[in-house]
């Protein structure tokens, strides 16, 4: 659907293909406007790059639908721009994302091609794909590339990880961190870092995060010997797969009911679109990794990365839909 359809039509049931939202619910627009709040965009800070939906699990709370019978992979001309756009740019934190990006062929291009252009790059994991077997390179391509790694474990349990995973994600998960720890991340003093992300794992808020990190640490650690650098608590969103099993489960307005109750004007200064560009694997910009799952493309049209010139300007207006109350429930997403 148009940006600017979807818009007007924000006051009703709102469908796209993947995502009906509630009419239980103000429009964010409006809530935006009632709190007198701009949604501008500041200094653009982090390139993050999606690298495709392939996945080796099928997450029900994937806001993408990636997948393993995904076929959206970046190729290497678009790897090649974004590298490119990359080093003309100078970005204070590079974010690779994806799907899993482990499966795309031509990640260890980028990790290199992208380390050398910023402070900070980031590498989102699902841990089960970097620990398939065929991905030790890759691990220490990542560590001599200083990379950080964002690696999500929505759940300490065994049973519940492998039921909304797959058989032994779980084992293969905490094999992956202890890899990880032995070549040094997450371990103090060694400027590796390794950060943990948790989703919950149905249709319900987050709990605290300061409560669910101090568990996790020492969880991992007296069970499994495993340490970590930070830890974060993730709302999710209501889009895409995650979306599709909230409505079939019925609980598509009691959740979206759950963040709009939540929702906290102070975090809007704090959402990542506000300093964030977006690329996905055919190299379309986005305000955010959300936006592209709900097809809002940065300015509201599609532009490629190979026509971008500099970084988006502050002030600059951000696309936004109502699963935008996903990022400002509570302390907020980002
Ligand atoms: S989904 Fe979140 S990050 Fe994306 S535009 Fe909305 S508020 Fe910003």
């Amino acid at each position: 659907m148009e940006a600017s359809k979807f818009l007007l039509n924000m006051n009703k049931h709102i469908a796209t293909d993947d995502t009906v939202f509630s009419a239980q619910i103000k429009p964010f627009a409006r809530i935006l406007a009632e709190h007198g709040l701009d949604f501008k965009r500041a200094k653009t800070t982090c390139l993050q790059i999606n690298t495709g939906l392939v996945c080796n699990q099928s997450c029900a709370h994937c806001h993408l639908e990636a997948g393993p019978f995904r076929g959206e992979s970046m190729d290497l001309t678009t790897a090649r721009q974004v590298i490119d756009y990359a080093s003309k740019n100078r970005f204070e934190i590079i974010d690779i994302t994806g799907g899993a990006p482990e499966l795309n062929p031509h990640i260890a291009m980028l990790i290199a091609g992208l380390g050398r252009y910023t402070p900070r790059l980031m590498f989102r994991s699902n841990l089960s794909a970097l620990n398939n077997g065929q991905n030790d390179d890759l691990m220490a391509l990542l560590r001599d590339n200083r990379a950080v790694i964002v690696a999500s474990l929505p759940s300490l349990n065994q049973s519940q990880t492998d039921s909304q995973r797959g058989n032994r994600v779980f084992a293969g998960s905490i094999e992956a961190l202890q890899k990880l720890n032995s070549l040094g991340y997450g371990k103090d003093g060694s400027k590796l870092e390794l950060d943990l992300v948790s989703n919950p794992t149905g249709a319900f808020l987050p709990p605290s995060q300061e409560q669910a990190a101090k568990r996790y640490r020492q969880t991992l650690h007296r069970k499994w010997g495993v340490t970590f650098n930070n830890f974060y608590c993730f709302a999710n969103v209501p889009l895409g797969r995650f979306s599709k099993w909230l409505k079939k489960s019925g609980n598509l307005d009691s959740y979206l009911e759950q963040l709009a109750v939540a929702f906290n004007p102070c975090a809007a200064g704090g959402v990542m679109c506000k300093s964030l560009i977006s690329v996905s694997w055919d190299g379309s910009l986005y305000d955010c990794d959300f936006n592209l799952a709900a097809g809002l493309p940065m300015n509201r049209r599609k532009t490629h990365i190979s026509d971008m010139q500099g970084r988006p300007l502050p002030g600059t207006p951000i696309n936004f839909g109502d699963h935008c109350y996903a990022c400002m429930a509570g302390t907020g997403f980002t």
